[in-house]
């Protein structure tokens, strides 16, 4: 039997995950009603799109205040906080709340493109994702896979469901906090938790609920539950799992392994998981040299790419191949000039402290361009670990001053200037300052620590910004 034939859907907001979860459960035979309350074209083009397919939409102000009195499922697009009216009125009247993964996994079950058994491989934790997904697919891709890259990388896994084109061997899925929060009967075959640092308080009750959510993805795990060692916190969350009997918990490390993890031996990637022989050279995977970039923090979504892929007997060769073959994505640690002998670098992703600190790890003397929307984050710790690498801060963004707090707390020496403007004109000025405070051999790392969107569409639109301003002041402009 069909997961939802029958039953009154309603989707709740009206994303690119939304859409695919609206196609996907008219297609299982549900009744679907699809809400939001946003005005933008992009929606209303959603909007047509399924009212045309016969789905009923409504969008606009107020769209999403009531749930519809015959609901009997709700899918929450991950944008929602769980204190959405709809969803606390939702939970009150005990209608499920299914993320998208969720509806895609009850509908692969028997789904006619999706053989039975076709395992999942699943990534989470706070920085790293993105990285560890495309790594992992390029591995298996490498061994000769047809892999389905999806979740929160962008391509919502409905719609690889509803890709009655192709035959996919593996899903590689890619799961936020969110999303996992309204995840419920999953099975991943191998599942990782990369690391767990402050982020999205906004959206999470606390952190411990923060933490909690990403927990879940280890809960009916058949195969590995795939840890990192060096942050005790993803080891206690495989501890306390709900995992099927004979899943395996394996570590990765970026030191010397022990028995069931991956880790490094003299600059070589090992694999003392999956592999019994106790001739060392038989452990090896890949040399460090072969991770793009091999900044500790990336060597270790390496080392955590490979512990799943292995899981599926992936060769060795083809964990080496993936790994020459995956670049890290736009605005992630990306040179975007060098000039004057100081060198200008987009990390616009790192839109955590934990992301921000990993990248400042990398460089010896930086001017840090940080600020934006902090989440309900704090900056103290990262502050206190990088106050030796300042050259000076150049902050924006709606929470320029809580950035600027931790600063003049725990870095006083430091200069700081502070952006005032929120416009276009912004960017601008923070390049300028910042190639005054340049030293020659510096790094100026736009490293936010902060989201975009309180002046930007997106990371993405903010990296861009930032590499314009340089490009503006290059010498050969
Ligand atoms: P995610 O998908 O989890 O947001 P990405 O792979 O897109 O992760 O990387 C996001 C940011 O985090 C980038 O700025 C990157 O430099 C940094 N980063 C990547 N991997 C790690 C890691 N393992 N630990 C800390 N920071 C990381």
């Amino acid at each position: 039997p069909n997961a939802v034939g029958g039953l009154r859907v309603v989707i709740a907001g009206l994303g690119a995950s939304g859409f695919a979860a609206a196609e996907a459960a008219r297609e299982g035979g549900a009744r679907v009603i699809a809400l939001d309350d946003s005005t933008s074209e992009a929606t209303w083009d959603k909007a047509e799109l399924l009212g045309s397919l016969g789905t009923e939409v409504r969008t606009g102000p107020g769209a999403t205040a009531e749930l519809p009195e015959d609901a009997d499922l709700v899918i929450a697009s991950p944008g929602w906080r769980p204190s959405a009216p709809l969803l606390t009125q939702a939970v009150e009247r005990n209608v499920p709340i299914w993320s998208e993964v969720e509806l895609a996994w009850r509908l692969s079950n028997g789904h006619r493109a999706i053989p039975e058994r076709t395992p999942w491989l699943g990534v989470t934790g706070t920085n790293g994702k993105t990285t560890t997904v495309t790594m992992a697919a390029a591995m298996l891709e490498a061994a000769g896979k047809s892999v389905a890259l999806v979740g929160n990388i962008g391509r919502p896994v409905c719609e690889a469901i509803l890709d009655t084109d192709t035959v996919y061997d593996v899903f590689v899925v890619e799961l936020s906090s969110f999303q996992l929060h309204w995840t419920h009967t999953l099975q991943l075959h191998g599942a990782a938790v990369l690391n767990i640092a402050p982020d999205h308080l906004e959206w999470h009750e606390s952190y411990d609920e923060y933490a909690a959510d990403k927990a879940r993805i280890y809960n009916g795990v058949t195969t590995a539950c795939v840890y990192n060692v060096d942050d005790p916190a993803t080891e206690r969350m495989v501890e306390e799992a709900d995992v099927v009997e004979g899943a395996r918990a394996i570590g990765f490390t970026l030191g010397i392994p022990a028995r069931s993890m991956t880790g490094i031996v003299d600059e070589l990637l090992v694999d003392r998981a999956w592999i019994k022989q106790r001739d060392a050279s038989a452990l090896e995977l890949a040399g460090v040299a072969d991770v793009h970039p091999n900044a500790p923090h990336n060597i270790a979504n390496a080392l955590a790419a490979a512990a799943l892929t292995r899981s599926l007997d992936i060769p060795h060769a083809a964990v080496r191949q993936g790994l020459r073959d995956t670049r890290a994505g736009a605005h992630r640690i990306e040179t975007v000039a060098c000039f004057g002998d100081v060198t200008w670098v987009d990390d616009s992703k790192a839109t955590n402290p934990a992301a921000a600190s990993a990248s400042l790890q990398a460089f010896e003397k930086v001017v840090w361009v940080a600020g934006g929307q902090a989440k309900g984050t704090d900056f103290d710790e990262l502050v206190r670990t990088h106050a030796h690498r300042f050259r000076g801060a150049v902050l924006l963004g709606v929470d320029r001053e809580h950035v600027n707090a931790a600063l003049s707390q725990h870095a006083p020496e430091v200069p700081v200037f502070i952006v005032e403007s929120d416009d276009d004109g912004a960017m601008t000025q923070v390049v300028a300052v910042a190639a005054d405070m340049a030293q020659p051999g510096d790094v100026v790392l736009l490293a936010p620590g902060c989201a975009s969107l309180d002046m930007y569409a997106g990371y993405g639109a903010r990296g861009e910004a930032f590499a314009a301003a340089v490009r503006g002041i290059a010498p050969d402009a």
